[in-house]
C-alpha cells in the first residue's frame, strides 16, 4: 500500500505553491518544517467589547449583524463602501475607501445585510457618528471565512500566535498555512519522540496535542504546555543521542591499566615539588579505578584556571605507562603542544629521559609530534611512536593524520577541549587495536548545564580549588583615552620587569590593517580571536577607533622611553612555528620579558614569572576568555596584575563585563554570567540562523532542570535498550534533527 507521510509533504502541496514558495525563503519545505516553526511569542486575545460603551481612539472587537451596505464612486472618482451594523441596541459605521469602485466589489457581497461577523477595529468619530475605518471583517458561515459562529468566536478569544516575520510574508499569513498544515492532522500521522512511558509518568500532552496547544492556543496555561513539552522533547532528543554514545563507548572493552607499585607514577609522586591538593587527589583516585577497569573510561575533566590540571592528566598518562600502554595527549595549538612536552619533560626529569645516557631507570620519552616539524625530528617522533618508545606522545591535530602509528594506545587527553569534538575523538581512538581510555579537560570551568549539552557522554570531574600558597591576582579596568592611566600601565609593567616579571601585552589584531578578528591568525589563533569578537560583536556598537594590533603596539612599546632597555617580542599565529618557538622561550627565559600577542597564549600557557597581563581592546573578548588570560599571571609565588584597558563607556555592557570580572576570580561565576550575556548559539557553537539548531525552545542558561530530568529519562532509556529499537520515533527525531548539526556543534564546543 502507498502510504504518503503526511509531515513529508512539501509546502507548496501542502498549502499553495505561493505560499511554499515564501515559506521556503524561510528554510521551510515540509510540512514538519512548518509545524516545527513556533510562534516567537503571543499577543493577548481580542476580548469582545460591548457596543454600547465604545470609546473614541480605543482599539475593539464587535460582534454584530450587517444592517446595511451601501458602495459608491465619490466626487474625487475613489470608491467608498459603507456598512452599518448592530448588536441589537448601538449602531456603528464601517468605511472602506478604494482607488477605485470595482476593488470593494467583494466587500460588499461580503457584508450583505443580515450576516454577522467579527468586526476590529479603531474607533474614530466623523460627523457625529462612531465608526471603524478597515476594520478587519470574520464573517460568520462564509465558505471562505470561519465556519461557525461558535468557532469564530473561540477564535477570537485565543491568544495570538505572532511568528517571526520576514519580507512580504505576514505573521498571521503564516498561521493561516499552520492551520492548514495542522488542522486535518490525526495523532496517527504525528509520531511522537518521546516514549509513552515517560509521557504518561510527566503528564505531558502527545506531540500532535503540543503543536496544537503552541499554533493554536485556547489560552497562555495552553501554549505554556505545549511550549513545556516541546522543550522536554528538544532535551529527550539531544540527551537520548548523548546517552547511546556514552553507551556504544562503554560496551566496547578497554585494556584495564591497574596501577602498578614501583613504577614511573610511584617515582613521580614522590619527586612532586609540592603536596596534591584535595581535589587532585580526589580526582586522580577516580581517574584511577577507571583506568584500572576494562572499559573505556570517558571522562570530563574541568577545573579552574590554574587548578593543576596538567598534573592529573600526567599521573593518569603515567599509571597507563607503568601498565605497559602509551598515551597522546592533544593540544588545541602547536605552541600549546611545545609547551605541553617542556612542561611534562620538566615535570619528569629524568624519568622521561628513556634510551638517553644518564636517564632513570624505566625511564620514557615524551614525543612531539607537530605539523610542522622539519623531517628528520617528525621521523624521529614517529618512530619513538609506532615503536612504543614514547610513553607519552603529544601532538596537534597533525596526530590524527593517517602516518601516525602508536604502538598501543591506552590513554587519551584532550587537553583545553577548544576544538576537538566528537569525531576528532574518535578518530584518535580509532588507533588504537582496543578503545583507549579518555580524559577530556576544558580550558576554563564550564556551567554543569553545558557540561550536560556539550558533553553529556561524558562523567564530570571538577578541580575547583587552585594551590595554596598563589599569591593571587588583582584586575583593574582601565579607560583606554586618558593618558594618565596609559603612561601608569606601562610604568607598572617596567616595575614588574626589573623585579624579574614578565609582562603579556595581548590585542585584538594582528596588523594594523587586518579586519578585526577576521582572517588575522591562523587555525590556531584565528578561531578564538573570531569567536572573541562574535561572542560581543553582536549588536555592539562600532569602535570608535581601529583596534589595537600587535606589531602596531610593539612598535610603540619599543619607542617608549619608560621601557627603554626592555625587551619586546611578538608572537602570533602567522609567524612560523620556529619562530613562535623562539619568541615563547625568549620570553620564558626573560631575554624580552614583554610579549605582545594574539589570543594564542590565551590557553594553557604556563611561564610562572609572568606577572602581569595586559588586554587592549579588553571589550573585544568574552568574559571565560579574560578569565582565562587573566589564568595566565600570578601563578607562581609573586602576585599577579591584571589590566583590562578598554574604551567602553561606563554603563555599557561591555563595561559592565569588565567590572564584574575585576570583581571576582571565581571561574564557575564567571562562566554562567558569560552564558546569561552570550548568545546560547555561541555556546553550543550551533548555526545562528533559525533553522540551524535543533535547539529552538531550549536554553542552557535557563532549563537546567528540563535537562536534568531528560537526562535521567534518556540514560534510562537506553539502559533498557541500547539503540533504542522500541522507539523508533526517537530515534528518527535523533536522525533527523541532529543530523550534520550534530557534528558541527559537538565539535566546537
Ligand atoms: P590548569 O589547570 O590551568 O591547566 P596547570 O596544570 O597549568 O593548571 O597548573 C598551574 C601551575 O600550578 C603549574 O605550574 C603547576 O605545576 C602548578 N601546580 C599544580 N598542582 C599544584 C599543587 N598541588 N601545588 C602547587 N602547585 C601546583
Ligand atoms: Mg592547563
Amino acid at each position: 500500500m502507498l502510504t504518503t507521510d503526511p509531515l513529508a509533504v512539501p509546502l507548496a502541496r501542502a498549502t499553495n505553491p505561493r505560499t511554499g514558495k515564501a515559506l521556503g525563503k524561510l528554510g521551510l519545505e515540509t510540512a514538519e518544517d512548518l509545524l516545527r516553526h513556533y510562534p516567537r511569542r503571543y499577543a493577548e486575545a481580542a476580548t469582545l467589547t460591548d457596543m454600547t460603551r465604545l470609546a473614541v481612539g480605543e482599539h475593539v472587537t464587535v460582534v454584530a449583524e450587517v444592517v446595511r451596505t451601501s458602495l459608491r464612486t465619490t466626487a474625487q472618482g475613489k470608491g467608498l463602501l459603507q456598512s452599518t451594523i448592530t448588536d441589537g441596541t448601538s449602531r456603528l459605521e464601517l468605511t472602506f475607501f478604494a482607488t477605485h469602485r470595482r476593488k470593494l466589489e467583494w466587500r460588499e457581497s461580503q457584508l450583505r445585510t443580515g450576516r454577522r461577523g467579527l468586526f476590529t477595529g479603531v474607533v474614530s468619530l466623523y460627523r457625529g457618528t462612531l465608526q471603524l475605518m478597515h476594520p478587519e471583517c470574520r464573517l460568520f458561515g462564509a465558505e471562505d471565512d470561519v465556519q461557525d459562529e461558535e468557532e469564530a468566536l473561540l477564535d477570537a478569544s485565543r491568544p495570538i500566535p505572532i511568528y517571526p516575520a520576514f519580507a512580504g510574508f505576514e505573521s498571521w499569513k503564516v498561521a493561516q498555512a499552520v492551520r492548514t498544515v495542522l488542522d486535518p492532522l490525526r495523532e496517527v500521522d504525528v509520531p511522537d519522540p518521546v516514549p509513552d512511558r515517560l509521557r504518561e509518568a510527566h503528564a505531558l500532552p502527545t506531540l500532535l496535542e503540543a503543536l496544537r496547544f503552541v499554533h493554536v492556543p485556547a489560552d497562555e496555561a495552553e501554549w505554556q504546555r505545549g511550549r513545556d513539552r516541546l522543550r522536554y522533547e528538544e532535551a529527550l532528543v539531544l540527551q537520548a543521542e548523548l546517552a547511546r554514545r556514552r553507551e556504544r563507548v562503554a560496551q566496547e572493552e578497554a585494556v584495564a591499566r591497574p596501577r602498578r607499585a614501583g613504577g614511573l607514577l610511584d617515582a613521580f609522586d614522590a619527586r612532586l615539588p609540592f603536596e596534591l591538593t584535595a581535589g587532585q587527589r580526589t580526582v586522580g583516585e577516580e581517574i584511577a579505578a577507571e583506568l584500572a577497569a576494562p572499559r573505556p573510561m570517558q571522562r570530563l575533566l574541568q577545573g579552574e584556571v590554574g587548578s593543576g590540571k596538567t598534573v592529573v592528566a600526567l599521573r593518569a598518562m603515567l599509571q597507563v605507562v607503568d601498565a605497559g600502554g602509551q598515551a597522546a595527549l592533544l593540544a588545541p595549538t602547536e605552541v600549546l603542544a611545545a609547551q605541553h612536552v617542556r612542561t611534562l619533560r620538566a615535570l619528569l626529569g629524568d624519568l622521561a629521559d628513556g634510551g638517553f645516557l644518564g636517564g632513570a631507570e624505566n625511564a620514557t620519552r615524551v614525543a612531539l609530534l607537530t605539523g610542522s616539524l622539519p623531517a628528520a625530528a617528525r621521523r624521529e617522533a614517529l618512530l619513538d611512536a609506532a615503536s612504543g618508545r614514547a610513553g607519552i606522545v603529544v601532538g596537534t591535530h597533525a596526530l590524527l593524520s593517517e602516518h601516525v602509528q602508536i604502538a598501543d594506545l591506552g590513554l587519551v587527553v584532550v587537553d583545553e577541549q577548544h576544538r576537538f569534538g566528537v569525531e576528532q575523538r574518535d578518530a584518535l581512538r580509532a588507533k588504537a587495536a582496543r578503545t583507549p581510555h579518555t580524559l577530556v579537560m576544558t580550558a576554563t570551568p564550564i556551567p554543569r548545564t553545558v557540561a550536560m549539552t556539550v558533553f553529556g557522554d561524558l562523567e564530570t570531574s571538577v578541580l575547583d580549588q587552585v594551590p595554596a600558597g598563589r599569591a593571587g591576582i588583582t584586575t583593574h579596568a582601565v579607560p583606554a583615552d586618558n593618558p594618565r592611566w596609559t603612561d601608569r600601565t606601562w610604568q607598572r609593567v617596567r616595575e614588574e620587569v626589573d623585579r624579574g616579571g614578565r609582562a603579556y601585552v595581548v590585542c585584538p589584531r594582528i596588523e594594523a590593517d587586518d579586519a578585526p578578528g577576521g582572517a588575522a591568525d591562523d587555525d590556531e589563533g584565528a578561531d578564538l580571536l573570531a569567536e572573541a569578537v562574535e561572542t560581543v560583536g553582536g549588536g555592539a556598537v562600532p569602535p570608535r577607533r581601529p583596534l589595537r594590533a600587535v606589531t602596531e603596539v610593539a612598535e610603540q612599546l619599543r619607542a617608549r622611553a619608560d621601557l627603554a632597555g626592555v625587551g619586546v617580542g611578538v608572537l602570533h599565529g602567522r609567524m612560523a612555528p620556529d619562530e613562535k618557538e623562539r619568541a615563547f622561550a625568549a620570553f620564558a627565559s626573560g631575554a624580552a620579558p614583554v610579549l605582545v600577542s594574539t589570543t594564542v597564549i590565551e590557553v594553557g600557557v604556563d611561564v610562572p614569572d609572568a606577572t602581569v597581563m595586559v588586554v587592549l581592546d579588553a571589550d573585544r573578548f568574552g568574559l571565560s576568555q579574560l578569565h582565562q588570560l587573566r589564568g595566565r599571571v600570578g601563578r607562581g609565588s609573586r602576585p599577579g596584575l591584571c589590566l583590562l584597558v578598554s574604551a567602553a563607556e561606563p554603563g555599557t555592557d561591555a563595561h559592565t563585563r569588565l567590572e564584574t570580572l575585576a570583581s571576582t576570580t571565581d571561574g564557575f561565576r564567571l562562566a554562567a554570567l558569560d552564558l546569561e550575556l552570550r548568545h546560547e548559539g555561541d555556546v553550543l557553537g550551533a548555526a545562528q540562523h533559525g533553522r540551524g539548531s535543533s535547539l529552538r525552545l531550549l536554553r542552557v542558561t535557563r532549563d537546567a532542570d528540563v535537562i536534568d530530568l531528560a537526562r535521567s529519562d534518556a540514560r534510562a532509556l537506553v539502559a533498557d535498550d541500547a539503540e533504542l529499537a522500541a522507539w523508533p520515533a526517537l530515534r528518527g527525531a535523533i536522525e533527523q534533527q541532529l543530523a550534520g548539526e550534530r557534528e558541527e556543534y559537538l565539535d566546537r564546543a
